[in-house]
């Protein structure tokens, strides 16, 4: 029986997982997991699944919760200090980081200095510290398995492909809410209606990064890192179907592609039982219901995050770090309605420009980077509420 982690349980990716583990049946215990502040919900989630370990990050939260968790004769783990803690605590066949945004870089660190495969699904870990995560992969004895279902595709179309004979990879996108929206009108898009995605359910930060497309500007960053790729050998393609997940394409000319009904959780899966494969979690794709599968180009400058994105990942060193820690807060800033859907990428902008970059090879500095980051990301987002 494989012992897992889950790290950001009690998310979207959390609970795909646990619908998962559960559909595995004893083939998976969830001996740890982790939360926020959602200690209810962790609790319960405990209960069901009889953890052994839990954090939760936040401080009143976890000063709140510490006596019920104690109840439940959990070991447990109080804040980010606290989740390292755990994660290193033991040797865990499996750690599922689905933790959202760049707090979940440090757990991702201390999963690979312990001998386990690590399930990634955060993939703010490998914008904001591409370069230590795939050093300590390179170096150390574990294993990291993309759970994000574009890397997924490409991680499985790779799949015996061994030797120099990859020329570039083709991401897809669904092309979020607006696609066909006219540039003029992005500015008056409400958080209700970015947070419709056409095609996945998923929290709310990354749905919103679907919108603006940064989300594929984040997952550019990501593959480059994890299939050691140039950014300029990675193409976008609008694909609204969601139906390829991604391809390869060899420098025979061959395009290789992977496919399958939009459902998280069968990359969730597939990271927890690779290099094997079992029983669909969900339906199985039928390509008569679909009749045709389309594709276009992203249009980019209406998507100003994807080009910004691209721009982050060619400068290197802190940038990438640096946009997506502005790209948290603008996102956190447009949720709460202290900005317009247009000016995520503005704030964004506004950063870079004045970023003094570091060149990123250890935590501090990117922590460090990421902290100028979100202070000037606060000041536009003052200036620009002021005038909204
Ligand atoms: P959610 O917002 O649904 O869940 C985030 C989880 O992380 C929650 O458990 C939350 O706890 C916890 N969390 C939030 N902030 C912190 C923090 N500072 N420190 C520790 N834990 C924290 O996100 P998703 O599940 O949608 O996404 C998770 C990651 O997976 C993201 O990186 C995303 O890009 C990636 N991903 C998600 C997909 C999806 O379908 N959802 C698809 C592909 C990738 P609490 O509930 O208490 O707030």
């Amino acid at each position: 029986m494989k012992r897992i982690a889950v790290l950001g349980s009690t998310g979207s990716i959390g609970k795909q997982a646990f619908e998962v583990v559960q559909g595995l049946g004893n083939e998976i215990s969830v001996v740890a997991m982790s939360a926020y502040k959602n200690g209810d919900l962790l609790a319960n989630q405990v209960r069901t699944l009889g953890a052994k370990k839990a954090c939760l990050i936040d401080p009143y939260a976890s000063n709140r919760y510490a006596p019920v968790f104690e109840e439940l004769n959990v070991e447990f783990f109080a804040g980010a200090r606290g989740l390292l803690e755990m994660v290193g605590s033991e040797e865990y066949d499996i750690v599922l980081n689905g933790i959202s945004g760049s707090a979940g870089l440090p757990p991702t660190l201390e999963a690979l200095e312990q001998e386990t495969v690590l399930a990634l699904a955060n993939k703010e870990s490998l914008v904001a510290g591409g370069n230590l995560v795939m050093s300590k992969v390179k170096a150390g004895n574990s294993r990291l398995v993309p759970v994000d279902s574009e890397h997924s595709a490409i991680f499985q179309c790779l799949l015996g492909q061994d030797g120099p004979g990859l020329r570039r990879v083709i991401l897809t996108a669904s092309g979020g809410p607006f696609r066909n929206m006219p540039a003029d009108e992005l500015k008056s898009i409400t958080v209700r209606e970015a947070l419709a995605h056409p095609t996945w359910t998923m929290g709310r930060k990354i749905t919103i990064d679907s919108a603006t497309l940064m989300n594929k500007g984040l997952e550019v960053i990501e593959a480059c890192h994890l299939f050691d790729i140039g950014i300029s050998d990675i193409h976008v393609v609008v694909h609204p179907q969601s139906v390829i997940h991604s391809m390869v394409e060899m420098v025979d000319g061959s395009v290789i592609a992977q496919m399958g009904v939009p459902d998280m959780r069968v990359p969730i899966q597939y990271s927890l039982t690779y290099p094997e494969r079992v029983s669909n979690p969900g339906k199985y794709l039928s390509l008569e219901e679909y009749g045709s599968l389309t594709f276009e180009e992203v249009d980019r400058k209406k998507f100003r995050c994807l080009e910004v994105a691209y721009w982050a990942g060619r400068e290197g060193k802190t940038y990438p770090a640096a946009m997506n820690a502005a790209n948290e807060e603008a996102v956190a800033a447009f949720l709460s309605e202290k900005i317009r859907f247009t000016d995520i990428a503005g704030v964004v902008e506004g950063v870079l420009e004045k970023h003094e970059a570091l060149d990123g090879d250890s935590l501090d500095e990117i922590l460090a980077a990421e902290q100028e980051a979100r202070i000037r990301a606060h000041e536009l987002i003052n200036r620009l509420e002021g005038c909204n």
